[in-house]
C-alpha cells in the first residue's frame, strides 16, 4: 500500500470527522475502528440517550393527554423493550450513515485494532487476525474514554453497570460481556449526580423506577449555572428522584436478591438497596496499548497532551476528543477534528474554546454557553444579569412547558454577551443563538433589537437580553440584578 497522508485512529465522533475533513481537502486517509464506527456517542452515549428519553418523554405527555383535550381509552403502558428497538434502529441508521459519508469521501475503513511503530507507522490487527501496516505521514489519535472506576468495592459485581454497559447494542459490548438491559429495575442507584447521573435518574424515572442519586460534592451537574442547578434539584424532588448530596458512596454488595449500596453521609455509614446500580462517576481518556509511551508522547495520567492545532509534542501525530481531557463532548471532539484535518491539510486552524455550549438532557432541558455567574464573582468581571421565565412566554404556554427560564449575563450597559443559561423546553437548541452571540462578541442590545419569530421559544432569549440590557422584559416585569 502507498504511503497515507493520514491514518485516524478511532471512528467516533472526533475520529471520523476528521477523516471526512481531511479527505475533502484532498489528503489519502485510512480510518481504524475496533468496534463499532461513530464511537461511545453514537453506540452507548448521546445518541441512544437522547431516543430513550424521547421515548419517556413521549410516555409523560401521553400520562398528560387529556389536558391537551385527548381522551384515551384503555391503559398506557412502558414497553421497554420497544423503546429499546427504536433505539437500536436509531443508532444502526447514523453508524450506516458515518460508515456510508466515509467510504463516499474515499476513506479507507478498517475494522481493527491499531498500535503506533513509529510515528509514521501504524500496525493494525483485523478483526480476522491478520495483521498489515499502514504507512503515513500522519496520524490522529481519537480513541476516546471509558467510564471511571473509582476505588468502591463491588464495582464488578452483576447488576452494577457504566452507561456503556447498560447501552450496550445486542452482540456488541464497549467493555466487559455487557449485555442489553432487559427488564427496567425497579429500584435504581446512581452514583454520581453529573450529566450522565441526572440525564438517567431522568429517564428511569420518567419510566415508573424508584431513583436514588449519591452525589459526592454538596451540589449536582457541577458546570451548571448555580441558579439553575438549584432550581433543577428542586424539580428532581417534584419528579420522585431522590438527591443526596454530600454522599461518598464507598461499597456494593449482594443483598438477597439485589444489592445494597453503602455512602458516607452526615458523618454516618448510611445505605439504600438497588436492583441497579450505575456507576456514573465520570470517565477517563484512554490511551492504553497504543505505544504512546515508546514514542515519546506526553501525557497526563491518561491524557494525551495538544497544543491548539491538535499536535501532541511528537511531529506529524495529533490526538482529538476525550483522549485528550480537555473538555468530554461530542460537539468539541468533532471540532477538534477538523482543525486537526485543517492542520495536516496546511491550513491555519485552531481550537478556540471560549464557546463550548453544554446541554443536559434532563425534563427540562439544561443548557448554557460562556461565562456563569459563579465565575464571574471569582474573577470579580461585572455584569449584568436578564432574566426571562418561560412561564411567560407564548409559545412555551401552548406547548404546556413553562418550567424554567433564560439567563443572559452581558458586559454593564448592554454590553456584549459574555453568558447564557436556560432551563426549559427546547434549550437544547435554542443555545446555539446564544453560542453565536457569545463566539462573536454579539452585545446584549443587538440579540434584544434582532427580530426573533412569534409565537416561538426563542424569543425568552431575546427578551432575557432586553431585561439585561435595559433592565425591563417586554412581557415580565423587575428582573435585573447588578451583581
Ligand atoms: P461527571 O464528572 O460530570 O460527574 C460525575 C459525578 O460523580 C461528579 O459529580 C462526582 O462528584 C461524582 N462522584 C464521583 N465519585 C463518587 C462517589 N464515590 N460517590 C458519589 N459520587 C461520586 O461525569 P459523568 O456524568 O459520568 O459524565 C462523564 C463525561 O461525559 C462528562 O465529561 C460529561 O460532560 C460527558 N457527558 C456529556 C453529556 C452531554 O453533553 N449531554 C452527557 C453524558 C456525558
Amino acid at each position: 500500500m502507498s504511503e497515507l497522508d493520514l491514518v485516524v485512529i478511532g471512528g467516533g465522533v472526533g475520529g471520523y470527522v476528521c477523516a471526512i475533513r481531511a479527505a475533502q481537502l484532498g489528503l489519502r486517509v485510512a480510518l481504524v475502528e475496533k468496534l463499532r464506527l461513530g464511537g461511545v456517542c453514537l453506540n452507548w452515549g448521546c445518541i441512544p440517550t437522547k431516543a430513550l428519553l424521547q421515548s419517556a418523554h413521549a410516555y409523560l405527555l401521553a400520562r398528560r393527554l387529556t389536558e391537551f383535550g385527548v381522551q384515551v381509552k384503555g391503559t398506557l403502558e412502558v414497553a421497554w423493550e420497544f423503546m429499546v428497538a427504536r433505539k437500536n434502529t436509531v443508532v444502526g441508521t447514523l453508524v450506516d450513515g458515518v460508515q456510508n459519508l466515509l467510504t463516499g469521501h474515499g476513506v479507507q475503513v478498517l475494522l481493527g485494532t491499531a498500535r503506533l511503530i513509529s510515528p509514521r507507522s501504524v500496525g493494525v490487527t483485523l478483526a480476522d487476525g491478520s495483521r498489515i501496516v499502514l504507512d503515513t505521514r500522519h496520524v490522529v489519535i481519537a480513541t476516546g474514554s471509558v467510564p471511571a472506576r473509582p476505588p468502591i468495592a463491588g464495582l464488578d459485581l452483576p447488576g452494577v453497570l457504566t452507561s456503556d454497559q447498560l447501552l450496550a447494542l445486542p452482540g456488541v459490548a464497549p467493555q466487559g460481556d455487557a449485555t442489553p438491559l432487559r427488564d427496567l429495575p425497579r429500584r435504581l442507584v446512581i452514583i454520581g449526580g453529573g450529566v450522565i447521573g441526572i440525564e438517567f435518574a431522568t429517564l428511569f424515572s420518567a419510566l415508573g423506577a424508584q431513583v436514588t442519586v449519591l452525589e459526592m460534592l454538596p451540589r449536582i451537574l457541577l458546570p451548571v449555572e448555580v441558579e439553575l442547578a438549584r432550581r433543577y434539584r428542586s424539580l428532581l424532588k417534584k419528579q420522585g428522584i431522590e438527591l443526596v448530596v454530600e454522599a461518598r458512596v464507598e461499597e456494593i454488595a449482594p443483598a438477597g436478591k439485589g444489592l445494597m449500596v453503602y455512602y458516607q453521609a452526615d458523618q454516618q455509614r448510611q445505605a439504600v438497596r438497588a436492583d441497579l446500580v450505575l456507576n456514573a462517576t465520570g470517565r477517563v481518556p484512554f490511551s492504553e496499548g497504543l505505544g504512546l509511551d515508546e514514542l515519546g508522547v506526553i501525557r497526563e495520567r491518561e491524557r494525551v497532551q495538544v497544543d491548539e492545532r491538535m499536535a501532541t509534542n511528537v511531529a506529524g501525530l495529533y490526538a482529538v476528543g476525550d483522549v485528550t481531557g480537555k473538555s468530554m463532548l461530542a460537539h468539541v471532539a468533532s471540532r477538534q477534528g477538523e482543525v486537526a484535518a485543517e492542520v495536516i491539510a496546511g491550513h491555519d486552524s485552531r481550537m478556540d474554546y471560549r464557546a463550548v455550549p453544554y446541554v443536559v438532557y434532563s425534563l427540562p432541558e439544561i443548557a448554557g454557553v460562556g461565562l456563569t455567574s459563579q465565575e464571574a464573582k471569582e474573577h470579580g468581571i461585572q455584569v449584568e444579569v436578564g432574566v426571562f421565565p418561560f412561564s411567560a412566554n407564548g409559545r412555551a404556554l401552548t406547548l404546556g412547558e413553562t418550567e424554567g427560564q433564560v439567563r443572559v449575563l452581558c458586559e454593564p450597559g448592554g454590553g456584549r454577551v459574555l453568558g447564557v443559561h436556560m432551563m426549559g423546553p427546547g434549550v437544547s437548541d435554542l443555545i446555539a443563538e446564544a453560542t453565536l452571540a457569545v463566539q462573536h462578541g454579539i452585545t446584549a442590545r443587538q440579540m434584544a433589537t434582532t427580530i426573533h419569530a412569534h409565537p416561538t421559544l426563542s424569543e425568552g432569549v431575546a427578551e432575557a437580553a432586553r431585561a439585561a440590557a435595559w433592565g425591563e422584559a417586554i412581557h415580565f416585569m423587575k428582573l435585573r440584578s447588578r451583581r
